[in-house]
């Protein structure tokens, strides 16, 4: 088993030589993920001088590490958003997460990204009783406020959709895609390039503070490898953000996910776990989320761990992982386990992704596992608002909470207590 990114083996990235930085930007990006880089490619585009600045390589955070699950919705149920925000501005919201994936499969189109897109749906599945219940009443209040069709799975139907039989039943929604995400991330990071925007790996920022020049008012941004003046500062830093960005820091908590691929499964295999080749995620806190690799290898992923990837969490990962996957596919029992890997998701205390401005500086994240067509969306906004357009953009604004009575300070204490938490509410609901 080898302890490495299965989605790096097939992809190959951009080269980047080693440049001086340039003295002065109209906007800095920092993160070469899903939003930095689409930042970058539609700043460029509008003729911006873009430096995307990358402590790593392009793509090293999230995006190429995650399951390529490109999903329609939010964490958060719709009932719950309802609760939080009402209805005409969960609307705008749900209608955006539908965009987001018009907008990932656009600029696929648009760059001739290889990177295995496909709208192959995906499934919820129940883990009880009380869960499938629910599904009808939720895709009764999509469809209604949002216009959106939900199909509803009886667990005697389930066989089309899954060959497990673990479950209650589920949900499918056929908008949401599949994809490659570090071929995804490396075109991305192609098609900035080719826009125009400069990528500078290696370069971790340090910190960024007002500055003024040629009285203009901006940003000394202060990196590993000397500093340069931005107009502009966008963050995107995601579950990797630091102490360049104490503010931000504050109000994410970083959140260990992992995933294992078997061998490549006969055809016959793979058709039999997963017949319309679904993006599939099951009901609970604590949840797997699983597919096949376009090369038919099963990826099985979940939180096995809180705490980010180590080589500690990746390695005792892979068994819970594997426990789990045979639990859900006893078939599987005797497949040998090719790869385990772990990221770091970010999540905000309220679970829900947030962009906008926050001190003058530009940011988009919280993303809390919907990253793929969140990230790219939120990119492609947030460059728009910076270009000086006004683009809808339902997150922009909305509370962004900090931890309760202000207890974090940017290291998660809390996640062993959370962890145990969240199995437990597992257990009673
Ligand atoms: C294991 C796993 C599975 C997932 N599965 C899915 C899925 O199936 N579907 C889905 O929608 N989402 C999924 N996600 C979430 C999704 O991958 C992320 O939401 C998305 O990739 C975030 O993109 P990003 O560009 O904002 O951040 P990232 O891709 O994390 O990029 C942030 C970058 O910022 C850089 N950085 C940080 N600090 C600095 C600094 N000071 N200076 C310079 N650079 C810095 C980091 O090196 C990193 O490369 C998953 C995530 C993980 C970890």
């Amino acid at each position: 088993m080898h302890e490495h990114n299965y989605w790096l083996t097939t992809a190959e990235f951009p080269k980047i030589e080693r440049r001086p930085l340039p003295a002065r930007v109209d906007v800095a990006i920092i993160g070469a993920g899903f939003t930095g880089l689409s930042a970058a490619r539609t700043l460029a585009r509008r003729g911006a001088k873009v430096a995307v600045l990358e402590g790593e390589t392009i793509g090293w955070g999230a995006s190429s590490r995650n399951g390529g699950m490109v999903l329609t919705g939010m964490k958060l149920g719709v009932n719950k958003l309802i609760s939080m925000y009402g209805r005409e501005l969960t609307r705008r919201m749900y209608a955006a997460s539908l965009e987001t994936i018009d907008c990932v499969e656009r600029i696929i189109g648009e760059e001739k990204i290889e990177c295995n897109f496909s709208r192959c749906g995906h499934l919820e599945v129940a883990c009880k009783l009380k869960h499938f219940d629910d599904y009808a009443r939720q895709a009764e209040v999509i469809a209604r406020e949002f216009n959106h069709e939900l199909r509803v799975i009886q667990k005697h139907e389930l066989s089309a959709e899954i060959g497990s039989n673990i479950y209650y039943g589920g949900m499918a929604d056929e908008i949401s895609a599949g994809l490659n995400p570090a071929r995804y991330v490396s075109g991305l990071g192609r098609a900035a390039m080719k826009a125009g925007a400069e990528i500078f790996e290696h370069t971790s920022v340090q910190a960024a503070e007002r500055e003024r020049s040629q009285g203009d008012a901006g940003w000394k941004v202060t990196t590993s490898r000397g500093q340069l003046w931005a107009h502009e500062v966008f963050v995107a830093t995601s579950g990797y953000t630091g102490t360049a960005t104490p503010v931000l820091r504050k109000k994410i908590i970083p959140i260990g996910s992992f995933i294992i691929t078997t061998e490549v499964l006969a055809e016959g295999l793979a058709r039999e776990l997963n017949p319309r080749n679904r993006m599939i995620y099951d009901s609970k806190n604590y949840l797997y989320y699983y597919r096949l690799t376009p090369d038919r290898r099963m990826l099985f992923g979940g939180r096995a761990a809180f705490f980010p990837e180590n080589d500690q969490t990746i390695r005792r990962s892979a068994e819970i992982l594997r426990r789990g996957m045979i639990d859900v596919y006893p078939q599987l029992r005797n497949m040998k386990i090719d790869y385990v890997w772990g990221g770091t998701l970010d999540f905000a205390f309220d679970i829900m992704p947030h962009a906008g401005q926050i001190n003058g500086m530009y940011y988009a994240l919280g993303y809390a596992g919907h990253g793929v067509a969140m990230a790219t969306y939120q990119g492609q906004k947030i460059a728009e608002l910076i270009a000086g357009d006004k683009p809808e953009n339902p997150f922009i604004g909305i509370p962004f909470p900090g931890a309760p009575l202000g207890l974090y300070n940017g290291k998660p204490w809390f996640l062993p207590f959370a962890g145990a938490w969240y199995k437990f509410l597992d257990w009673v609901s």
